[in-house]
């Protein structure tokens, strides 16, 4: 295996770990489940990365999601410079908001009305606030293994034996925050039944990944959320869709258009910025309007609907208005997908593969990935050396089998060769 050089990279984050907890500023940068050291980032072009030291890779985290279409986008660059012209921000109303509410209603027919915030975590927190004050109601309930950003009641676990409400998942997160989460299993619409009936009248609302992004790639069964939205419909409980990951990914509106789901109220975030830190949330128009300075849920920021932001973003969603461009996705990730099905079928005794559009992971067991428990049996060892060997190829895939591997637009034929003759080669080498 070639050994990279990466002495910049080392030798910042000697520098970073000093004053920056873990030399980062969110974990999963770390490296640490893959068991090497950070790289340092200079520049993206397409679907291309460079370090510090030069080493290019392809690049298939594409910022965790949002760079749909590449590194570097001229028409994103152009809005951004353009708007930067005007200046960055103003704590004032300008005309970016309005057209932002109008694309994103456009492809959302289920949000009537929409706030921006700043990350996918303050659209799921307001989110959530907004059910409670909607509804009277305290307890919300999520699934085990989907990811909801950090604050306090998402970072919840499944309780242990009977109990049906949540346990604190990191150390500052009281008891009483875990007591209002309760944890259902993904893809088991009894567990919710269960637990919604155990808490009857208590549940503001559900809370999912409706295509699970966040354990790798986990596609909802078929009833699933059409299940989901019947049990929380009889009970007067909201339906919240999290689709930061598949919003604008799985198909222009998201999973509801995939599967054709109409939840009350949705988060966005990661491909709506364009690159730039950016989330909404919205939904029905009679809970919408429950937000200050109309009604009795207060939610605010500062650099809510920032015009610089928000502009990247405006121009990322007129790419994704274009008429053929899921199917041309599509087209990508299914073609990337054929070269790449040999060795799959060759190894099928020790791999699984999910993947729905251009999102996908290539899980470390066999038998197929269908729940949180599916995913998390994987191999997770085997994976760190998976990820080492593909690096050393010049293929930066997720630091982690718990991530999806997201395919961009701006990934070429050659690159998605190259990846897979990659691919084949390093799967060969672990399991030789
Ligand atoms: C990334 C993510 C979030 C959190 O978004 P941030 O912008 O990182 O705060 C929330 N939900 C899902 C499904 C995500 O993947």
């Amino acid at each position: 295996m070639k050994e990279l050089n990466t002495s910049r990279s080392q030798a910042l984050h000697e520098r970073a770990e000093r004053l920056i907890p873990g030399g980062v500023n969110s974990p999963v940068r770390a490296f640490r489940s893959v068991g090497l050291r950070p790289l340092y980032i200079a520049r993206g072009q397409g679907g291309h990365i460079w370090d510090v030291d030069g080493n290019e890779y392809i690049d298939f985290i594409s910022s965790w999601g949002p760079l749909i279409i590449g590194h570097s986008h001229p028409l994103i660059q152009e809005a951004i410079t353009a708007e930067l012209a005007n200046g960055t921000s103003y704590g004032a109303c300008n005309e970016r908001e309005v057209e932002m509410a109008e694309l994103i209603c456009s492809f959302f027919p289920s949000i009537e009305m929409v706030r921006m915030v700043n990350s996918g975590t303050e659209a799921t927190m307001s989110a959530i606030r907004l059910a409670r004050g909607y509804t009277g109601r305290d307890k919300i309930l999520k699934f085990e293994g989907c990811y909801h950003g950090h604050a306090d009641s998402f970072l919840i676990q499944a309780g242990s034996g009977l109990a049906t409400f949540g346990q604190a998942g990191s150390a500052g997160v009281t008891a009483q925050t875990a007591e209002n989460t309760l944890v259902a299993t993904y893809n088991d619409l009894e567990s919710v039944r269960r637990v919604l009936d155990a808490h009857a009248e208590q549940v503001a609302a559900v809370i999912l990944e409706p295509i699970m992004g966040n354990m790798g790639l986990v596609p909802p069964q078929e009833g699933f959320l059409e299940g989901l939205r019947a049990l929380t419909s009889e009970r007067g409980v909201l339906l919240i869709f999290d689709e930061v990951i598949s919003g604008f990914r799985a198909a222009r509106g998201g999973a509801q258009e995939l599967y054709g789901i109409r939840p009350d109220l949705t988060c966005l975030g990661k491909i709506i910025g364009g690159g730039l830190p950016v989330g909404a949330f919205g939904g029905r128009r009679e809970i919408m309007e429950c937000l200050s300075p109309l009604g009795p849920v207060y939610q605010a920021g500062t650099l809510s609907g920032n015009p610089l932001a928000l502009s990247a973003g405006i121009a990322m969603l007129r790419q994704l208005g274009q008429a053929d461009f899921y199917e041309r996705l599509e087209a990508k990730a299914e073609y990337f997908e054929e070269l790449i099905r040999p060795v799959l079928e060759r190894y099928a005794d020790k791999l699984s593969y999910n993947r729905i559009g251009s999102l996908s992971t290539l899980f470390f067991r066999s038998g197929g990935v269908a729940s949180n428990a599916d995913a998390k049996a994987s191999d997770t060892g085997l994976y760190a050396e998976y990820f080492r060997l593909m690096l050393a190829e010049g293929i930066y895939l997720p630091p982690s089998q718990f991530e999806c591997m997201f395919l961009s637009m701006a990934h070429t034929e050659e690159d998605l060769q190259r990846t897979a003759q990659a691919m084949e080669r390093s799967l060969t080498k672990l399991f030789a």
